[in-house]
This record gives structure tokens, C-alpha cells and sequence, in this order.
């Protein structure tokens, strides 16, 4: 069997354009456009590449955003003081805190001080909660748009047995819960799991979410499951690969996201779904 290899890229430009329309629809009806502000503070060249992503993807669909880059050695009560001004400013619909965060920040209390319904990366505990809850609230974007790249397979996980390896708060766990609301019957695997191949070729649905090259190889699959490579490692000649044998999956699975090109650009079209969405709450369930 050869994968159907699921297109990343395409999925996330269709995501992008609906986000636009929403964003158009939504301009009209407000009077000003869904903004996004993104704090970032220190020097991280990567935290610096992705902002610059957000931001630019952001202006391609009509999101206003705005960009506070605050130096390494920024006191919390000037960050705490910062985000409490953008909770409160009615032109911000999202804040986006880019981690990680210098040591000296408390990356808990910094995530906690945003206000929930501006909270466009659902890590908010609140949201945290709505989501294990079933309640609506805003979903981190990696698992929405793990979520996303399941559906566009037409495989549904309804009934389906589901395995993640990863635990993580922004991957793991929040995918986990999303399969859970999918009805799918879901196993969350991780560092200590025991006979962690055996429990992988259970899934009808494989989701790989751990940052360790080609961890998951093809006698690990599910023939014709759906495999979903999160992982981004970068490789000692520079290349980037996945957690997944690739060329190995392929021969096994039924559907297989590349890396890159699959999992990453779904990433920054959900962060401008869910800007849109709080936007939406913010003006209130009329919209
Ligand atoms: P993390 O380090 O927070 O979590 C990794 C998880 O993997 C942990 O729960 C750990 O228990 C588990 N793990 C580690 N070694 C294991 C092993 N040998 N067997 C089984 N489980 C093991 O990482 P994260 O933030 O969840 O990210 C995971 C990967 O996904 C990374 O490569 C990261 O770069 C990537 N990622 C990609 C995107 C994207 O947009 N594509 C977004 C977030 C993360």
C-alpha cells in the first residue's frame, strides 16, 4: 500500500482564504477589523522568525496585528502590566504570548493573565477546562489543525480507536481531548509507556507529537491508519524530519502528513481562525 499523503500546505491556503472571507464579513459588520497582538520578549531567533510569520499570514487574510518585542530582562509586573492594557484595549481581539519566555517569567502566571476570551492559543486553564468540559472556548491551534487534517481525509474518528504519543499541554494533551469529543476511544502515550509499538499499531489514527527523529517506524502502523507527524526536528545536515519513518510509513500507513509541509502550516491558519472566533465572542453572540 502507498500513503495518500495529505497536503499540508493546500489545506492550510484553503483554511487561510475561508479565515479572509470570515475576516471581511466580520470588518463590515464591527466597523474595525479581528486584531492580533503578539508579545514576544528577549532574543530568540526562532520565537523572532515566527512572529514575523503570524504577523505577515495575519495581514494576508485582513487581520490587524501589532507586535511588542520587549527586551530579555523585562520585569513580569511590566509584562503583567502590558497584557492587562491589551485585555482591556477593545482593538485587540487576541493576545498571543510567543514562548518560551526568559527564565526569570512564571510561564504559568503570564498565560493565566490573558484574558480568556482573548486567549487565541488556548492555553488558558479556563479554556483548558471548556475544552475537556465540551464546553466551546478557543482550542489550541496545532491540535485544531490536526483536527482539520483528520476531517479533510474523510475518516472519522467516531468509534475509531486513537493513539497519541505526547502528553505535552500545547500537543498531546488538547489533541487527546479533541479526539475524545470526536468519539474517538483514545490512548495517550508518552515517555514511560510500556511497549510503546504495540500500543501504536492499535490506532486507527496515529498522532506523533514527541520531538525524537523517525521515532515511529512502519511495523509500528496500522496498516492503513491515519498518521499525523506533529514532530519538527532538525537533522545534523540542517533538514528538517518528523517523529515518523516517513519512506517506512508511507509503504504502511493509509494517509501520512509530510514534515514539512503537513502539521506546520495548518498551525498559523488556525491562530487566525481562532482570532476571528474571539472576535465573534467579543461582539457577542449576535455574530
Ligand atoms: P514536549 O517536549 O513538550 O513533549 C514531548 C512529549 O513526548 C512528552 O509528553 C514526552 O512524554 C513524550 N516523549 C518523549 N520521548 C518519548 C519516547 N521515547 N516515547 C514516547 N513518548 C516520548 O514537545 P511538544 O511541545 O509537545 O512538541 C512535540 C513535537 O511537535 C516537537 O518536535 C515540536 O517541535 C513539534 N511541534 C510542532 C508544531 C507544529 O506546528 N507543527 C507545534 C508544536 C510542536
Amino acid at each position: 500500500m502507498s500513503a495518500t499523503i495529505i497536503d499540508g500546505k493546500a489545506i492550510a491556503a484553503e483554511v487561510r482564504g475561508r479565515v479572509a472571507q470570515d475576516v471581511a464579513d466580520l470588518t463590515a459588520v464591527l466597523g474595525l477589523p479581528p486584531g492580533l497582538a503578539v508579545i514576544r520578549v528577549g532574543e530568540d531567533p526562532a520565537s523572532k522568525v515566527y512572529v514575523t510569520n503570524k504577523r505577515k499570514a495575519a495581514a494576508q487574510v485582513g487581520v490587524r496585528s501589532w507586535e511588542y518585542a520587549l527586551p530579555e530582562e523585562t520585569p513580569r509586573e511590566e509584562l503583567l502590566d502590558l497584557i492587562g492594557r491589551l485585555n482591556r484595549d477593545r482593538e485587540v481581539h487576541g493576545i498571543l504570548v510567543q514562548l518560551p519566555l526568559p527564565s526569570h517569567l512564571d510561564e504559568t502566571e503570564i498565560i493565566n493573565a490573558v484574558a480568556p476570551e482573548k486567549d487565541v492559543d488556548g492555553f488558558h486553564p479556563l479554556n483548558v477546562g471548556r475544552l475537556w468540559s465540551g464546553a466551546p472556548g478557543l482550542v489550541p491551534c496545532t491540535p485544531a489543525g490536526i483536527m482539520e487534517l483528520i476531517r479533510r481525509t474523510g475518516v472519522d474518528p467516531k468509534g475509531r480507536r486513537a493513539v497519541v504519543i505526547g502528553r505535552s499541554n500545547i500537543v498531546g494533551k488538547p489533541v487527546a481531548a479533541l479526539l475524545l469529543a470526536a468519539h474517538a476511544t483514545v490512548t495517550i502515550c508518552h515517555s514511560r509507556t510500556a511497549d510503546l509499538p504495540a500500543v501504536c499499531r492499535e490506532g486507527d489514527i496515529l498522532v506523533a507529537a514527541v520531538g525524537r527523529p523517525h521515532l515511529v517506524q512502519g511495523d509500528w502502523i496500522k496498516p492503513g491508519a491515519v498518521v499525523i507527524d506533529v514532530g519538527i526536528n532538525r537533522l545534523p545536515d540542517g533538514s528538517l524530519t518528523g517523529d515518523v519513518n516517513f519512506a517506512a510509513a508511507r509503504e504502511v500507513a493509509g494517509w501520512l502528513t509530510p514534515v514539512p509541509g503537513g502539521v506546520g502550516p495548518m498551525t498559523i491558519a488556525m491562530l487566525l481562525a481562532n482570532t476571528v472566533k474571539a472576535a465573534r465572542l467579543q461582539a457577542g453572540a449576535a455574530l
